[in-house]
């Protein structure tokens, strides 16, 4: 198990924020979400994260109102991502990060990171000079750190930290005990070749966009069985104990989640070796339970041209493969009256690109037509 000396952080990650509507990403319900930064100031945190991207487009605003026009600039750090998929040619690089300054009203970022490095988005970021780019933006002042967020399997990791680890000073990846050992996701290689290079680590999903703290009944009684510890704590410590990391990024959609996180990190204990095998363990049966291993980051959504409400059919067939209910068959008649049902995929493929787990979401959407539309 990896060692972590240093003192890991808790980071305000502002794409799942409380809405008006939840249908509409696009809707941040402002007086939580002010309440929520006041909380996480007070408790001695100061980490944010957004992107050009999220809540459609209106996250960095949000941060702006809530954030920097009411406390000094000195006392947060803000890390936002050049939008890789709307990279077309090398000024495009200026101009976004220019867009993204006057959204959050700042000069300057703390953290400057090229979004969703996979296979296919690195060749955007290499014919844009995007990593020449960022160099240079590091170089002028307008950030302080510059980096990538990654979601691609370890070849490709190593092929990007071979080429830029001399220029670049983190790597936001995908870690949490549950993709620890997956084939897909690969946290624990990632890991690895992170420490290898010597590279700083931001974690991002390590509660899985919800999955590790809504695990079925017969997961939660192990849970409790072992200790009095939260779901959502067990997760975070996970990620945090873990070397080279400096920041545990998390979602967080409420008050309630703010302040149960804040407390884990305010109390940090490191995971043991008893533990570790622990949650291994439950990370197996955690996998038994899950058909469809959907991070809920909705990346996929403003893609498809049917208008498919992508993860939350996913979280329905999930619900349906565990509990078997009446009112998944309801829901899912609701959000495909107002959408479009899953058997409208052309199978264009388009989506997939986008998707931060890998999946063939086309493929899946076959699976959630048979269950849903007999
Ligand atoms: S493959 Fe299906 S779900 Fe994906 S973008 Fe095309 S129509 Fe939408
Ligand atoms: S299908 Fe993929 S891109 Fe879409 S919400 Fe799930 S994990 Fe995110």
């Amino acid at each position: 198990m990896a060692e972590n000396s240093t003192k890991v952080q808790l980071g305000f990650g502002a794409m799942r924020l409380p809405q008006t509507d939840a249908n509409n990403p696009a809707t941040i319900e402002m007086e939580e979400f002010t309440q929520m930064v006041d909380y996480y100031m007070e408790q001695g945190f100061d980490y944010f994260d957004t992107s050009y991207a999220y809540h459609g487009e209106t996250s960095e605003d949000a941060l702006k109102k809530a954030l920097v026009e009411r406390y000094p600039r000195e006392s947060y750090r803000i890390a936002d991502k050049i939008p890789t998929w709307l990279l077309t040619k090398e000024s495009d690089n200026e101009d976004l990060v220019n867009t993204m300054l006057e959204r959050l009203g700042i000069d300057y970022f703390d953290v400057l990171l090229i979004h969703n490095i996979n296979n296919v988005f690195i060749n955007l970021a290499e014919s844009a000079k995007s990593f020449e780019y960022i160099k240079k933006a590091k170089e002028e002042g307008k950030a302080l750190k510059i980096g990538i967020s990654y979601h691609d399997k370890e070849d490709l990791l190593e092929e990007v930290l071979e080429k830029y680890s001399d220029i670049i000073d983190i790597v936001q990846i995908q870690l949490n005990y549950m993709d620890w050992n997956d084939q897909r996701i690969q946290s624990k290689k990632l890991h690895r070749l992170c420490v290898k290079y010597g590279v700083e680590i931001i974690v991002m999903e390590p509660i899985k966009g919800g999955t590790l703290v809504n695990v079925a009944d017969s997961v939660k009684q192990q849970f409790e069985e072992y200790s009095d510890n939260s779901i959502a704590d067990w997760a975070l410590r996970f990620a945090a104990s873990q070397e080279n990391v400096s920041i545990v990024l998390s979602g967080m959609s409420n008050l309630e989640q703010m302040k149960e996180n804040c407390e884990t990190f305010k109390n940090f204990e490191k995971i043991t070796r008893d533990e570790h095998r622990f949650l291994m363990k439950m990370a197996r049966e955690i996998k038994k339970t899950l058909a469809i291993d959907c991070s809920f980051c909705g990346y996929c959504v403003k893609e498809c041209e049917m208008n498919i409400p992508i993860p939350d059919f996913f979280n329905l067939y999930n619900s349906e493969k565990l509990y078997s209910l009446e009112a998944n068959f309801a829901n899912y008649a609701t959000a495909a009256g107002s959408n479009a049902p899953a058997s409208a995929c052309t199978q264009c493929r388009t989506c997939v690109d986008y998707c931060t787990q890998q999946l063939d979401i086309p493929e899946l959407l076959l699976d959630v037509a048979d269950l849903f539309e007999p």
